[in-house]
């Protein structure tokens, strides 16, 4: 078993009602199993592109899943969610990151854990810090102390 981290985030047609069905998903997996859920976030979209905010959340998964099966089966997650690629940056229906699985560091074509950009964005970092207030990340270190680095961004914890 391996207790590895997934990010949700959607802001196109309805987010939280995808998200709650995504994280359904995720627990109906073979070999899967969500322990940890955090909130739902509200966050402002990063980059310039001007779209409507996401909503965001982070799950704890364990899993007897290689990491390239899990990633195929967030994908197909997405895929059922009608998510398409326009371009990059799109809004999106839903998306799926593997962030971490266990304390690995893996680099493949299709693959980098711990996801490449989870140390520079709070919309993942706190809501993993909810889920584990001391968790480090490999190499980049505290996600508490990432998140200071955060500050600018925007993020509110929906009630
Ligand atoms: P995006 O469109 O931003 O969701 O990026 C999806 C692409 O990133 C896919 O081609 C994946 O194969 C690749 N990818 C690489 N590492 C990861 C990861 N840790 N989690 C999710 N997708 C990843």
């Amino acid at each position: 078993m391996t207790l590895a981290y997934v990010g949700l985030g959607a802001n196109l047609g309805d987010p939280r009602r995808t998200l709650a069905e995504a994280i359904l998903e995720l627990g109906h997996l073979v070999g899967c199993a969500v322990t940890r859920q955090s909130s739902l976030y509200r966050c402002a979209p990063l980059g310039t592109t001007a779209q409507a905010d996401f909503i965001n959340a982070v799950v704890g998964l364990e899993t007897t899943l290689e990491a390239e099966l899990l990633l195929d089966q967030l994908q197909a997650i997405e895929n059922r969610h009608g998510r398409q690629r326009p371009f990059s940056g799109a809004p999106r229906t839903l998306d799926l990151d593997l962030l971490l699985y266990g304390d690995v560091q893996l680099s493949t074509p299709r693959l980098t854990v711990p996801h490449p950009r989870m140390h520079e964005r709070a919309f993942v970092l706190q809501p993993l810090l909810e889920l584990d207030p001391v968790i480090s990340l490999p190499v980049k270190g505290l996600a508490s102390v990432l998140l200071r680095a955060c500050s600018g961004q925007k993020i509110a914890r929906i009630e």
